[in-house]
């Protein structure tokens, strides 16, 4: 491990519970498209997933850079945080937007693990990229919100007890901005479920645990908005950064387990009497997919140096997910190369990795989208749309 890298002694602890879930574990989960509850357990009992929550509230109180040091060190082990991740930084949006009532409610509980807040409700089955169309509303009535409506690819439902969910409380055309009229309610999963909830599993190419919400005339106590009523587009931006660096770092842990894998098999595996990394064409690769991940790296780092020190940071986050998660992708496309056919095998976990680095071209941020905001706001070339 390079000295330079933050919080090493994370790092090292992260590595060793990672051991006691190897290969075998997560081949297994992936085949029988199950939940990882175990190594999620822990995660949550070592405190990993309550790293950003303040001390205040019980949780560790670290920096960001401490967050994306766990999540890389768990993706660099061959595991796969996406069926946690969101536990560590969902709660962001209550943190920095909840009333104080509503923190002392739910971070502690969050924070020890009692209360999993792990999935978040945006995409809707005709506005994914364009999160302003969504038609998921939500109307008052009395002390309640009703939500009707329909979400997708929400992950996590299944093994969350609360929901982080935006909806319309404004109709598009009442509104001056088409991202003004949009709100946050905390769902209680627990009461929700089979009361105006009906939560459908979405069987996709990776164990994802996704799932597709129908919400019928569902009840949600008026004291579960967050923050103000309209203002609910800007809380969730307000939480992309975060998101984008964390699964950016979580890239650079996929690439760096795909470059050791393929260079480990490349220096043992011996083709025309000679190991296939002694040829050019296997070595470079591998050192192109290297030189690829410790630049983006670098991105990655910038950003949650910015992060941390509290400066806007919407470029360099943008840029070190699109970085990060080329890398991790070139990396895997590298990896299972190097591999010939043993890489399409199930047993050598590479093509259950390739799957899952590959969902980071389109989620949560597809690739073209942020190469737009780049265009646009940092280059000052029109929009598009
Ligand atoms: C496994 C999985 C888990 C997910 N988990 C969650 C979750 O927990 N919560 C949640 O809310 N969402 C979740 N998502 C949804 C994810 O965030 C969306 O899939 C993503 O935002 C893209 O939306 P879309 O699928 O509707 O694509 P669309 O918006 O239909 O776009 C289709 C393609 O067109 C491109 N495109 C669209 N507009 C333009 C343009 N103007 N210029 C250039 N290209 C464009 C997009 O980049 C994309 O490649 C998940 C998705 C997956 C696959």
């Amino acid at each position: 491990m390079p000295e330079e890298q933050s919080h090493p002694e994370v790092r090292e602890a992260v590595a060793r519970l990672c051991a006691d879930y190897p290969d075998e574990y997560w081949r297994e989960k992936d085949r029988d498209k199950a939940y990882p509850g175990e190594f999620v357990q822990a995660l949550t009992d070592a405190g990993y997933l309550s790293v950003l929550i303040p001390e205040h509230y019980q949780g560790a109180g670290m920096d960001l850079a401490a967050a994306c040091a766990v999540l890389e060190e768990i993706q660099r082990s061959g595991a796969n945080g996406a069926a946690c991740h969101a536990q560590m930084y969902i709660m962001g949006t209550l943190l920095r937007h909840g009333s104080d009532a509503q923190k002392q409610k739910y971070l502690p509980d969050i924070a020890s693990g009692a209360l999993r807040l792990q999935a978040f409700g945006v995409t809707e089955p005709s506005s994914g990229t364009d999160t302003t169309r969504i038609k998921t509303r939500a109307h008052r009535d009395g002390d309640d919100y009703i939500v009707s409506g329909q979400k997708v690819f929400i992950s996590r439902v299944e093994y969350s007890d609360l929901l982080l969910l935006l909806v319309r409380t404004t109709p598009r055309d009442e509104v001056v901005k088409p991202t003004q009229g949009m709100s946050v309610l905390l769902v209680d999963l627990r009461e929700a479920v089979g009361d105006g909830l009906t939560v459908r599993p979405l069987e996709t190419m990776l164990n994802h645990a996704t799932t597709e919400l129908f919400f019928d005339n569902l009840r949600v106590p008026a004291e579960n908005l967050v923050g103000e009523e309209g203002k609910g587009f800007s809380y969730i931006l307000d939480g992309m950064n975060a998101e984008r660096i964390l699964i950016a770092a979580e890239c650079i842990g996929d690439a760096r387990w795909f470059i050791d894998r393929a260079s480990s098999y490349a220096r043992e595996r011996e083709v025309f009497g000679t190991p296939i990394g002694k040829n050019q064409g296997i070595q470079f690769p591998i050192a192109r997919a290297h030189v690829q991940t410790e630049a983006a790296a670098l991105m990655v780092d910038k950003a949650c140096r910015m992060f941390d020190a509290g400066e806007a940071c919407g470029s360099e986050a943008n840029m070190s997910k699109l970085l990060a998660a080329d890398a991790s992708w070139a990396a895997a496309d590298m990896c299972l190369q190097t591999h010939g056919g043993y890489g399409f095998t199930v047993e050598y976990d590479i093509e259950r990795k390739f799957r899952e680095t590959r969902l980071y071209q389109v989620a949560p941020i597809s690739t073209n989208l942020i190469l737009s905001n780049i265009a646009t706001h940092v280059l000052g070339l029109p929009k598009s749309f």
